[in-house]
């Protein structure tokens, strides 16, 4: 097992946004995390990347406790984060936000530079232009693109196809099918669950801080509850 979340609290103040959130994600799978607003999705990935901490409750990754290692740790450990709201350097160029993934990398970065603007050919004809001017598509392709330069084991997917349009989302999903498939595992947090069933080999729903179903995605797709509630219903 690669990353394992043993009965999480997280508290902001006195509110409790995770009640004791249990999951696993193995080597190689995609894994998602599915659930309505505030239901705890960010907060579960920022617990993992060190962005928030346990009240209790413990976080392993490859077999060790790494719930109280400082992120960026997290980030030489295998752990990449490409967060909502994108979270790049809008002054810098692409490609100065590209080499940002790469700050606490003592060694060579330049295969997955290439493999970065490999997968988004787009980056790679802006690497001069500032961040801050290119599309929300583009900004999102290159959070991505800066967090594979960290040469993460597991990269945290918040909400990649906020904000897209529909053309953009495939892209940006089929991209990270291609991620997966070139060995990184992935734990995605979707908003549009849809997709993230369809891509995910298996699933976690998550309401109100309790993880409430844990399933193949599949299978999940299939449920008339979850249906219901996430899928827009039929
Ligand atoms: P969304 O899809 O709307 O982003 P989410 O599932 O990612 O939601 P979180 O952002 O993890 O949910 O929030 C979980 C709960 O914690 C919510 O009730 C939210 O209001 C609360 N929360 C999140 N961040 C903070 C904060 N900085 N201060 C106080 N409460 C917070």
């Amino acid at each position: 097992m690669l990353l394992e979340l043993k009965d999480v609290h997280v508290h902001y103040g006195k509110i409790e946004a995770l009640k004791g959130v249990s999951l696993q994600v193995d080597e190689g799978e995609i894994v998602s995390l599915i659930g309505g607003n505030g239901a705890g999705k960010t907060t579960t990935l920022k617990t993992i990347s060190g962005l928030r901490s346990c009240s209790s409750g413990s976080v392993f990754f490859e077999g060790a406790d790494i719930g109280s290692m400082p992120g960026h740790r997290r980030v030489l450990a295998g752990i990449g984060q490409a967060p909502e709201g994108r979270g790049i350097f809008p002054g810098m160029s692409v490609h100065e936000n590209l080499l940002m993934g790469a700050y606490a990398r003592k060694d060579d970065h330049s295969k997955e530079l290439a493999e970065a603007y490999e997968l988004f050919p787009r980056l790679a004809e802006r690497r001069s232009q500032a961040a801050g001017t290119m599309s929300g598509g583009e900004q999102q392709m290159l959070a991505i693109g800066r967090a594979l330069l960290s040469k993460p084991k597991v990269l945290l997917l918040d909400e990649p196809s906020m904000g897209l349009a529909p053309m953009l989302v495939q892209q940006i999903f089929s991209i990270i099918e291609e991620i997966n498939r070139r060995g990184t595992t992935i734990l995605l947090v979707e908003q549009n669950a849809q997709q993230a069933l369809r891509l995910a080999h298996r699933a976690y729903v998550l309401e109100t801080g309790r993880i409430v179903r844990s399933a193949p995605a599949s299978e999940l797709l299939d449920d008339p509850q979850v249906r219901a509630a996430y899928l827009g219903g039929d």
